[in-house]
């Protein structure tokens, strides 16, 4: 979890932030050792061996700490905007849609081409299409069915944007299956906000990896340091310094086979360091 994150979890207002604020209090002693969260997973209603989605688990835990300060750090604003191409008279869905976690999915709309990059998986998200024939918009001014414009878009940025890669997908012939293809991940990018007209720039700093597939596996995340540009890789209780395999000399995009969500922070929000992160064997 980040900074911002962090700074708004004091432990007065339930057992579960009580604990979550115990954990940030042991790992800022920097004692090199693993801390324990099995007192954690018992406030969230969890049994400890039971195989658990993360991105689940990343809604039960901001859903039952239940602060709207708190889910603001991830919140982003998402508005339907529909305008008549007759009378060019614009409806927006006001107040839009709330979403802590933003979907990617790796195919377009009409499911004919593949997404490759995150970049390409943002601009399918933020889709602007044509809305004719069957699918004309009704429009009060002209008091009938127009062929209209349909624009998706970011109405509130928040400092921390975290991306879920829909990996796990419904087939009615194969039931639930894993997604297994490769997608170029950009250390930064520039995200669109309707209004203001206007982008943010955002880093990556985290990505959390599911290793293996649908019936179970095991999760691992990468974290960057953003005092000393390190990356860490955390598994389980290990924590070891991380290179990219792959990664060019250039410091270009990432890609990945395995990542599952993606975090990245507002540039603005640089100020804070990552002093906490220290490996440990
Ligand atoms: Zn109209």
């Amino acid at each position: 979890m980040t900074p911002e994150f962090k700074e708004k979890i004091d432990g007065s207002s339930s057992a579960l932030e009580w604990e979550l604020h115990s954990i940030f209090e042991k790992m800022e002693k920097m004692e090199k050792k693993p801390v324990e969260t099995r007192k954690l997973t018992h406030c969230l209603g969890l049994a400890g061996t039971q195989q658990q989605d993360v991105a689940e688990i990343f809604y039960l835990l901001l859903n039952k700490l239940g602060s709207e300060n708190v889910k603001k750090v991830f919140e982003a604003t998402v508005t339907k905007t529909i305008e008549c191409e007759a009378c060019h008279t614009r409806q927006r869905d006001e107040p839009g849609d709330r979403l802590l976690l933003l979907p990617l999915s790796f195919y377009s709309h009409d499911r004919q081409s593949r997404i490759e990059s995150v970049n390409d998986g943002l601009r399918n998200f933020l889709y602007k299409k044509t809305l004719s024939g069957d699918d004309m918009a009704f429009c009060d001014i002209c008091k009938s069915k127009k062929p209209a414009t349909l624009v998706q878009e970011f109405t509130c940025l928040p400092p921390v944007l975290v991306f879920q890669l829909k990996r796990f997908e419904y087939n009615p012939l194969r039931g639930f299956t894993k997604i297994h293809h490769s997608i170029k991940i950009p250390w930064t990018l520039d995200v669109p906000l309707s209004s203001p007209n206007e982008s943010k720039s955002y880093h990556l700093f985290s990505r959390c990896e599911h290793h293996g597939n649908v019936s179970g596996g095991h999760y691992t995340a990468l974290i960057k340091s953003t005092s000393i540009e390190q990356l860490y890789r955390c598994s389980d209780e290990t924590v070891t310094p991380w290179t990219d395999p792959h990664e060019s000399e250039e410091k270009e995009d990432l890609w990945s086979t395995e990542t599952y969500l993606l975090m990245y922070r507002q540039r603005s929000t640089d100020r804070y360091v990552f002093s906490t992160l220290q490996p440990f064997p």
